[in-house]
């Protein structure tokens, strides 16, 4: 597939000051989308964090299927990622990133303890795609007593550090990354999950082909929901079956397709259709 140019150019520049920044911190958190912890990992990413200590944060599990949550947990372990699965919204586990991140820091902190230096908050950054869950993420780790510390000595005057509590002290604005995707399998994961908008690819393609994907790993799930038995039904015959018993339907008795695109996506992504995940290992076999 050709390569699709569509990130913008200003994503460079955030890319070269995401570089700066890091260099002031202690600890990167790597914030994943559960439901693909493959699509929204940005294979530049690992370039941007060099050698700093690092931790994946998968978020959303909320969303996620369960099983597959783990399976790529244990994959991203053995490539010797720290792991820690969140749920950002509800808060889940939210306080467990303090320990995690002492634990990978522990030599640094006992090194300064060592030459009598004050325990200090850890310096951390969150990094990430579009809508993956940093702001709401950081608003759950402010919650309580939050205090913007100002503008830290030696540190460019109008960045603002956000204390969380004793513990952490993060920037107040997260990385940002662009999804990149090289293949269009990649590029409809994204699109399913929202991370970009949905007229990059066209709408009947994103639909299709988590039709399909919910037809070959989820088709009970197809079931029960709409009451269609995907495996004897093509696809638009799935289509025509959700529409009528969704009642989209136009004036001329013919189906509103537009809105049963919408009612999909929607019932896809708000867990309608139980916890989802859109990443499947073959992705990385056709690297
Ligand atoms: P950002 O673009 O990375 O800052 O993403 P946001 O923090 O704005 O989150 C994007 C959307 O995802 C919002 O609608 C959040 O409510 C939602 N969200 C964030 N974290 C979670 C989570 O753990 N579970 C669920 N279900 N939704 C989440």
């Amino acid at each position: 597939m050709k390569q699709i140019q569509w990130f913008p150019g200003h994503m460079f520049k955030s890319l070269r000051e995401m570089k700066e920044k890091l260099k002031l911190m202690d600890i990167v958190f790597i914030l994943l989308d559960a439901r693909i912890p493959y699509s929204s990992m940005n294979p530049n990413v690992l370039e941007i964090v060099g050698m700093k200590p690092t931790l994946i944060l998968f978020n959303k599990t909320d969303l996620a299927d369960p099983n597959k949550n783990k399976a790529w947990i244990k994959y991203y372990q053995e490539q010797g990622f720290y792991t820690l699965d969140i749920d950002a919204q509800s808060g889940k586990n939210v306080n467990k990133i303090y320990d995690k991140a002492s634990e990978i820091l522990k030599e640094k902190i006992e090194r300064e303890e060592k030459r009598g230096l004050k325990r200090r908050p850890i310096r951390a950054m969150i990094i990430g795609i579009p809508n993956v869950g940093k702001s709401t993420l950081i608003n759950q780790m402010t919650k309580s007593k939050a205090t913007k510390t100002g503008n830290t000595p030696g540190v460019t005057k109008a960045q603002q550090w956000i204390k969380v509590n004793e513990q952490f002290e993060l920037l107040d604005t997260p990385g940002v990354l662009w999804p990149k995707f090289d293949s269009l399998d990649v590029g409809f994961a994204l699109a399913i999950t929202g991370a970009i908008k949905d007229k990059i690819l066209p709408t009947d393609d994103i639909v299709k082909y988590a039709i399909d994907y919910l037809k070959k790993y989820y088709p009970n799930r197809l079931k029960e929901r709409y009451g269609i038995d995907a495996l004897n039904l093509d696809y638009v015959e799935m289509l025509d079956q959700i529409g009528i018993k969704r009642g989209a339907i136009l004036k001329a008795n013919e189906i509103d397709y537009d809105r049963v695109y919408t009612l999909i996506l929607t019932d896809i992504r708000s867990k309608n259709l139980g916890g989802i995940t859109f990443d499947t290992y073959n992705k990385l076999i056709s690297l």
